[in-house]
């Protein structure tokens, strides 16, 4: 083992990775996780290429083929009419193109799987109950703070502690935050009651003036996860627990076609997310703490990157610190450089993206034709998706 000794804040999906990574390559390592049981949302995760490359090198390819369902491509459809055109294939295509599968899989089981082989490494790795509340640091490591009082001293501390990060703020001040004017309604719904037009294989993208839906299959195609994001001003919290009705979500989606109707009726619980942009941060690291996953990216969903980009940080911090972990503060300035350029980016394309997918001009069935025939051309797809999902965070310069 390293003597190098890790905290990381957050068990979530990039504080997981991250520790994985790091415990592969020997390291001491920590996560304090503030809850006092781990727990992930109901709903489903595109884990494109870029990820499960990463997955795989971690030894995690044989339970993400147990638990993930591979679409064969996805469609966009019109809100109003339902036509259907190709917009990417994946499956078997994926794999060519990319060297790495694409996944869809319920968050719960891709996290019950990472706690899974983060414990084997160490079982007594993940500490529940600690909140993170705050830190010191100097030239010979970081003291963390506690809520409850308790202090822990390590060598270096990642802050993987999500959207709201604590950390980031205590680091680098108050969020510059902007609503983005958009609401994500999210659900699971049973496949067994929707029509045989809604595709179990394929992932499908409607898109609608103020609107649009995402919907793909996930454990085993036995529900299809759904969300569909709305231009609305009211809605504001941040959130994967509040709930709205199932009237209001309907109200959201009058006029829609008769399968986005069907899916709508089978919902039983939706919730409700409001996309907040916070514009990227030019530093994530300060001496021997640095930020890592939302915490140090966080994106409107429109390109299903965030838990990608937290997969592809974890495993390049673990090879920042093998490589460089003699100079620890320099190891943390070399995985943000190697990063940062690819994070900021995906963050303001996926801003970009409401422009294609939101376009008021949709409402007019021949110009949202014409639209879509233009926007998802397959060599303007190619160009927005191939430097996405070829990504290598194995190989990348450091
Ligand atoms: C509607 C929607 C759909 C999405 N779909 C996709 C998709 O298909 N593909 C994709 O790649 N991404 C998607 N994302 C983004 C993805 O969910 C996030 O990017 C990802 O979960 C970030 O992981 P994380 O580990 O950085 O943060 P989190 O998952 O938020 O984990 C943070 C952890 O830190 C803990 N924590 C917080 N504060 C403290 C503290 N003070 N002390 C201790 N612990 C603390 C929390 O309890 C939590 O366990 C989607 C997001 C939304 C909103």
């Amino acid at each position: 083992m390293s003597s190098l000794k890790i905290g990381v804040v957050g068990a979530g999906l990039g504080g997981l990775t991250a520790a994985l990574a790091l415990l592969k390559e020997g390291f001491d390592v920590e996560i304090f996780e503030q809850s006092e049981n781990l727990r992930e949302a109901g709903a489903g995760l595109q884990i494109a290429a870029n990820g499960t490359r990463v997955l795989y090198e971690l030894g995690m390819g044989p339970d993400i083929e147990r638990i993930g369902t591979t679409p064969t491509g996805k469609e966009v459809r019109l809100w109003n009419t339902g036509k259907s055109w190709k917009f990417i294939d994946l499956g078997d295509a994926s794999l060519a193109k990319y060297g790495a599968p694409y996944y869809a899989v319920h968050r719960a089981d891709l996290h019950n799987e990472l706690i899974r082989a983060v414990r084997q490494e160490r079982p007594d790795a993940i500490r529940l109950g600690a909140k993170c509340s705050g830190l010191e640091q100097d030239e010979a490591g970081v003291t963390i703070r506690f809520a409850d009082g308790r202090t822990r001293k390590t060598d270096l501390l990642i802050a993987a502690d999500g959207i709201h990060s604590r950390i980031r703020q205590t680091l680098f001040g108050p969020d510059k935050v902007k609503f983005s004017g958009f609401m994500a309604w999210r659900a699971l719904v049973p496949t067994a009651n929707l029509p045989a037009s809604i595709s179990r294989t394929d992932g499908a993208f409607w898109i609608g003036p103020g609107a649009h839906i995402v919907h793909y299959p996930v454990r085993g195609s036995q529900l299809i996860n759904f969300i569909g994001i709305v231009e609305r001003e009211d809605w504001t919290v941040e959130s994967w627990t509040e709930t709205g009705t199932v009237e209001e979500l309907r109200q959201d989606f009058a006029g829609w076609h008769d399968d986005v109707q069907s899916l709508i009726q089978n919902i039983q619980t939706p919730y409700k997310w409001a996309l907040i942009f916070r514009e990227p941060i030019s530093q994530w690291s300060v001496g021997r703490v640095t930020l890592l996953g939302d915490a140090a990216h966080s994106t409107l969903p429109f390109l299903a990157q965030g838990a990608n980009m937290a997969i592809e940080d974890g495993m390049v911090i673990a090879r920042a610190l093998k490589e460089y972990g003699g100079s620890p503060a320099e190891a943390l300035l070399r995985y943000q450089a190697a990063r940062i350029a690819r994070t900021t980016r995906v963050v303001h394309l996926s801003a970009e993206q409401a422009g294609r997918v939101h376009n008021p001009a949709l409402a007019d069935t021949a110009v949202a034709e014409a639209h879509v025939e233009r926007e998802w051309e397959k060599n303007r797809v190619s160009d927005r998706y191939d430097w996405l999902y070829a990504y290598n965070a194995m190989t990348v310069p450091l």
